[in-house]
């Protein structure tokens, strides 16, 4: 089964989702699917449930190298240090459009993995964003509420451009 997502003025986007309670082959199942879908995409480091019409608080993310399920995250840490990243999302453009976010530099984060293990871990820049912008998503927040109207959005191309001259200033 491959999954649909749901795009940007889909009002499902802005709804809070639950906790997980069991998770069931079921929702294995999906989570399996979101993987398999974010792995056929450039650019994909995650996708949350609510995003292919799930209510519930569940995300896979790339961290790593690594597809992995996060569920039921808890933020037990965030800095107080601000950091700027260009973020971008599924349900945007197709994950093509990317807009600077700030977000907490570093944070601690808890949750409940594929293996139904607890764990906490600390990220941290690029990451720190991922996992907030996951969450956020549980939430009903898209990253463009963080942003100022005009919303400032650049292309895939644009921001490859920008990486490049980023890297020739170094
Ligand atoms: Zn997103």
């Amino acid at each position: 089964m491959s999954v649909k997502i749901i795009l940007e003025g889909n009002k499902i986007l802005k709804k809070k989702s639950l906790p997980v309670k069991i998770f069931d082959k079921k929702l294995r199942n999906l989570a399996q699917d979101m993987i398999e879908y974010g792995k056929s995409v450039d650019n994909c480091v995650g996708i949350a449930a609510v995003q292919v019409g799930v209510l519930l608080r569940m995300s896979v993310i790339y961290v790593e190298d690594e597809w992995e399920v996060m569920i039921n995250p808890k933020i037990l840490f965030e800095d107080t240090k601000l950091s700027s990243e260009w973020e971008g999302c599924m349900s945007l453009e197709d994950g093509n459009l990317f807009g600077r976010v700030k977000r907490p530099n570093k944070l601690i984060v808890e949750y409940v993995n594929e293996n139904n293990k607890r764990r906490t871990y600390q990220f941290e820049g690029f990451y720190s964003h991922l996992i907030l912008h996951e969450i956020d998503h549980m939430n009903g927040i898209m990253f463009l509420d963080l942003m100022k109207k005009p919303y400032k959005l650049v292309s895939n191309d644009d921001l490859e451009k920008i990486y490049k001259e980023k890297d020739s200033i170094k």
